[in-house]
């Protein structure tokens, strides 16, 4: 893929970046390792400056890289906003709590003692996707660099003065070289890369193609990985659901981000008594929906990430409707310039309809009735993905009865599924594995090096 910026509300590209020769990554990749070997000898407190500079500078500068995010890949300039802060929010939390969540174990063994340090294992690669160009970067980096290790970063083609700017925020701060650095590369050259004996571990986010093509590399040459890759969230509406509150949750849940996010609500899943009132209401909704310029305060929906992923979907929603699915709003493009996708719903979808396996990214909701909550387990469960999923109820206990029969990361009560620093991120079976964020996110990439004191008289 070229790497270019094209802003996807014209289409037009307005700048393009040359891509790193093999002589250029191999220095990079040297400056990475030779940061290391200094960066792990630092104390937690220098780390954590680091990380509070680079929120700061992050909040100072939010106007300017917020626009960036919006030029790039044509989310709402409000949504660029919040990521901005929620990115801030993943450096700062790092920065006050890494210390502590890193600290010795002290164990118990029945002679002598023992602990367990958590130890840095060296430089890193990142691969990340343009839907949350800082947010994905954020929620690994920021541990890592806490942990000691050093990162290179490739970031998705579509996104170069975001993948930029993150590198320019880290030379601000006064980060070493080295510690930080991004690489204007391919996804086959970021492949190729994890056989480098100085690597030590990957981490991508980003599809299933992505993911496999990495984990290949990374099985082969025994490097540690970690994948955070597409899901297909339930969003189950249950008969004493808040109805409205829960239709605009449902909006939200699946347009956010223009309806392109890993967690996205994707299939919606009403029990047959609350289905008719429910899905007159959301269509209502989203036939409302102010679709338009993201940097406009009035616009709801924005264009996709580009005119090859609105063709995708496109191409999606039309390969259902010819395998029997019904379009019940939506489900074309509209006549307009631009990566834009008319706000969809489809119904009638079975085993066999592209739409009921696949994942769609982008503003198509699909819409199932059942006729009880086992039905909707039984259906939520019928996926490759296992990421997130949500369920309204006024229950808490019904609610968190159904949680546990979920084969998914994480299941939200009364919520679409979405993100904090502090709460764990990930998925399972298709969607990855591994967890981001929270304690558990920096976890990942240490060595639990075991420290053993004996007395010499000790048994065997
Ligand atoms: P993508 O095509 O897989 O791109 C993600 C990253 O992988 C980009 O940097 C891309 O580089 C790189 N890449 C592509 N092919 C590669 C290969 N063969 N080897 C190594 N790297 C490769 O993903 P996308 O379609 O842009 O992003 C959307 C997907 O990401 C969706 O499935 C979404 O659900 C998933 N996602 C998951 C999470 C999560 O936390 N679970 C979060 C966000 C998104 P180029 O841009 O140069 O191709």
């Amino acid at each position: 893929m070229a790497i270019q910026t094209t802003n996807p509300f014209t289409n037009k590209t307005v700048k393009s970046f040359k891509e790193m020769t093999e002589t250029a990554v191999e220095g990079k990749v040297a400056n990475a390792q030779e940061a290391f070997t200094r960066w792990k000898e630092t104390s937690y407190q220098h780390r954590a400056d680091l990380l509070h500079k680079v929120a700061t500078l992050m909040r100072v500068k939010k106007s300017e890289l917020a626009q960036t995010i919006t030029l790039e890949m044509g989310k709402i300039l409000s949504q660029a906003e919040g990521e901005i802060d929620l990115s801030a929010d993943i450096f700062d939390y790092y920065a006050n709590h890494g210390e502590e969540f890193l600290a010795d174990k002290v164990l118990d063994p029945e002679y002598g003692t023992a602990l367990i340090r958590n130890s840095p294992i060296g430089v890193l690669l990142g691969v990340m996707p343009w839907n949350f160009p800082f947010y994905q970067v954020a929620r690994f980096v920021a541990p890592n660099i806490m942990v000691g290790n050093t990162v290179l970063l490739k970031h998705a083609s579509i996104v170069p003065q975001c993948a930029a700017a993150l590198e320019e925020l880290f030379a601000e701060a006064e980060a070493p070289e080295g510690l930080y650095t991004n690489l204007f590369i391919s996804g086959k050259h970021a492949s190729t890369l994890v056989s480098d004996k100085r690597i030590k571990g990957v981490s991508l986010t980003g599809s299933e193609e992505a993911g496999a093509s990495i984990a290949i590399e990374a099985g082969k040459y025994l490097k540690k990985v970690v994948l955070e890759l597409g899901g297909n969230d339930v969003f189950i509406i249950l008969e004493d659901a808040d109805i409205d509150k829960t239709v605009e949750w449902a909006v939200v849940g699946r347009m956010n981000n223009n309806g392109q996010c890993c967690v996205a609500s994707k299939r919606f899943i009403a029990v047959e008594s609350i289905a008719d009132t429910f899905i007159q209401k959301f269509k209502d909704a989203l036939s409302k929906m102010k679709v338009g310029d993201p940097m406009d305060p009035e616009t709801e929906l924005g264009p996709l990430s580009s005119e090859e992923a609105a063709v995708e979907l496109a191409d999606q929603v039309k390969r259902s409707v010819d395998q029997g699915a019904k379009v019940l709003l939506g489900g074309k493009r509209p006549d307009r310039e631009g990566a834009f996708m008319e706000p969809t719903i489809l119904t009638d979808l079975k085993p066999g309809i592209a739409a009921y396996h696949e994942e769609l990214f982008g503003p198509v909701a699909s819409f199932y009735v059942v006729k009880d909550e086992e039905a909707a387990i039984i259906l939520a469960n019928d996926s490759d993905f296992g990421l997130g999923a949500s369920v309204f109820t006024q229950d808490i206990k019904r609610g968190k009865r159904i949680a546990d029969q979920i084969d998914a990361g994480m299941v939200f009560i009364n919520h679409p599924t979405w993100t904090q620093a502090d709460l764990p991120f990930g998925g399972t079976k298709r969607s990855g594995f591994g967890r981001e964020l929270s304690e558990l996110g920096i976890h990942e990439f240490v060595n639990k090096k075991l420290i053993r004191v004996s007395e010499l008289n000790d048994p065997f």
